[in-house]
């Protein structure tokens, strides 16, 4: 990395380096997103500057409802304020506000590969299910991606371990940028949670997703949280109370592992592989633990509904002062490509 772009990315509060993350528009916010994205991040912010992004370009890759649009960005920034994405501590803004990520997308464009493209899993995979609609956009993702992450030279991206091979692409961008226009953009890292990076769905088949209906949303009302619980999977030997079963195997005892103490851990294994402990009981004292946490998350976006101008102004102030910086970096990168 130059000089100057060092500075770039250290500049921009406190001697911290820069760290992006995309928020897909939902408000229907999971524990495996709490687990996966949302806790890792509240642990970053001291470290990083961090820069918030709710990603509507994004939503237009794939099917999706214009008349909703609007209320899915709203019910993502709620849920991610009354999470911990609190004025002060990062910015939060609306991708489309900062047209900026689409000019440098284009530019981009100019530098990435078709053939890596076609190569990406998530490509491959979205076009599997959108086969009616796979339209450039979707093709084009991780270079709008890469523009949201270099437009403001950040140098770490945490991501779940699907998203990895999007990062190296970044990485790719930014060196051919560089070799072909200067020294320019970092390479920027991924940074990958150790735990919760993968979260099963109550099915216990595959991932927690909203689209396969195996979830809890961080939202839910405890009974809608208990009705969703009770009859989640567990290790199928575990066919009577008497049967002794293997916590290794079962998803309930992985979510202990985020939500609740070493020694209820320890408590849960023992009285899994002993029968000393039920299923329900395993499960009511998960339900317990996760209600600590989701409880005040769910009362402040509670609150948060109810002061609609503290959300508008949080996402403004937001959205200028991360135009200015994108603003900054295309004056440069004009400059650099022979544009001005
Ligand atoms: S006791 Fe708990 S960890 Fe063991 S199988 Fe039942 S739900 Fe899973």
């Amino acid at each position: 990395m130059s000089a100057a772009s060092r500075n770039k990315t250290q500049s921009q509060g406190g001697g911290k380096p820069n760290l992006f993350s995309g928020i897909q528009p939902s408000g229907d916010i999971h524990i495996g997103n709490y687990c996966g994205a949302i806790r890792n991040w509240l642990n970053l912010l001291d470290d990083y500057n961090c820069i918030f992004c709710i990603v509507d370009y994004h939503v237009m890759a794939s099917n999706y409802d214009p008349k909703q649009l609007q209320k899915r960005v709203r019910a993502a920034a709620i849920t991610n304020i009354a999470a911990g994405l609190e004025p002060g501590k990062c910015l939060l803004f609306i991708q489309s506000q900062v047209p900026e990520h689409t000019e440098l997308t284009w530019i981009f464009n100019t530098l990435a590969p078709i053939g890596l493209l076609g190569r990406m899993t998530q490509f491959k995979e979205k076009s599997r299910n959108n086969e009616d609609n796979i339209n450039a956009g979707l093709f084009d993702y991780p270079v709008l991606q890469a523009a949201d992450i270099l437009l403001y030279h950040a140098q770490a991206v945490p991501v779940g371990d699907d998203q990895v091979q999007h990062i190296e692409f970044t990485r790719d961008l930014a060196r051919k940028f560089n070799i072909r226009f200067g020294d320019y953009f970092p390479e920027p890292k991924a940074l990958v949670p150790k735990s919760g990076a993968r979260i099963m769905g109550l099915d216990g088949q595959s991932k927690m997703s909203k689209s396969l209906i195996n979830y809890i949303g961080i939202l839910d009302t405890p009974e809608v949280i208990w009705e969703k619980l009770r009859p989640a999977f567990t290790d199928p030997a575990r066919l009577r109370r008497t049967d002794p079963g293997d916590p290794l195997i079962c998803n309930i005892y992985t979510l202990h592992e985020n939500f609740s103490t070493k020694e209820e851990q320890e408590e849960v294994a023992t009285g899994c592989r002993s029968a000393g402990i039920g299923c329900f009981d395993c499960k009511k004292k998960l339900m317990d633990n996760m209600l600590k946490v989701f409880d005040p998350i769910r009362e402040r976006a509670s609150e948060l509904n109810e002061q609609p101008e503290f959300v508008d102004e949080f996402l403004a102030e937001s959205a200028k002062a991360a135009k200015k910086q994108a603003q900054d970096t295309m004056t440069e990168v004009r400059q650099l490509t022979g544009l001005r």
